[in-house]
């Protein structure tokens, strides 16, 4: 077995030991600045949720791959809206929507060959009062102005919590997160997705309610 394919089967067993019995939680293979072939390799592997991260790289190989067709894509990186375009041409979903104007252009760019583009918002939980984002309450109105648009479906948010050792801190970042989703939960029946956790904190995302986990580094290695 070649290192990737034990490194993703590695992966899929940590998830189910930390996942309870009744919580499917998804893994999202984070394949930036890695070459298309080990993204042949994963899905040949049964890997099938593929994020990327800029734009122009994503759409090389999401062309170079139209081969893999049950392959999906996640935009997962910061989007300008000179790029909407391309993205709401070539990605099944973009976890990173911050603000209407972005979702308004993905809706008006999405082709009508197309299903519906799947969207999370994405949430800036920090304890430091320094770092900006968006609230809960920015968060019910951005929600509110996206369940207009037909074509997109909002599925839920996503989150990077900022870096910190303190399992305590980390876990009141994903707990807070967890009720942020929860309450968007009561008010849209589409949302099903909190996506928060990465190669370093993926067992306790999961513990606070994750329903998709980011995993780059631990699958295809370190990045340079
Ligand atoms: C790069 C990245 C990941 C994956 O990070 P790893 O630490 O390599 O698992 C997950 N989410 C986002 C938003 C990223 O940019």
């Amino acid at each position: 077995m070649s290192k990737l394919t034990s490194n993703l089967a590695n992966i899929k067993n940590q998830i189910a030991a930390c996942s309870p019995s009744n919580h499917n939680v998804q893994l999202l293979a984070v394949s930036k600045t890695k070459p298309l072939d080990m993204i042949r390799e994963a899905y040949h592997s049964g890997q099938r949720l593929f994020g990327e991260n800029y734009v122009q790289e994503a759409i090389e190989k999401i062309q170079s791959a139209s081969d893999l067709t049950e392959i999906e894509w996640h935009l997962i990186g910061p989007l300008q809206s000179n790029k909407t375009k391309q993205v709401a041409e070539h990605f099944d979903w973009v976890q990173s929507i911050d603000r209407f104007k972005i979702a308004q252009r993905l809706n008006d760019q999405r082709p009508d060959n197309l299903p519906v583009l799947n969207v999370c918002i994405q949430v800036n939980i920090s304890n430091e009062a320094s770092k900006s984002g968006l609230t809960s309450e920015a968060v019910c109105e951005l929600a509110a102005q996206i369940s207009a648009l037909p074509n997109l479906r909002l599925r839920g948010i996503m989150a990077i919590p900022a870096k910190t050792k303190d399992e305590q801190e980390l876990d009141q970042a994903f707990s807070q997160l967890f009720e942020i989703y929860k309450n968007l939960q009561q008010e849209y029946s589409s949302v099903d997705t909190l996506s928060m956790g990465m190669s370093q904190d993926m067992a306790q995302a999961i513990k606070n309610g994750s329903t998709m986990v980011r995993i780059g580094s631990a699958i295809f290695g370190q990045r340079t």
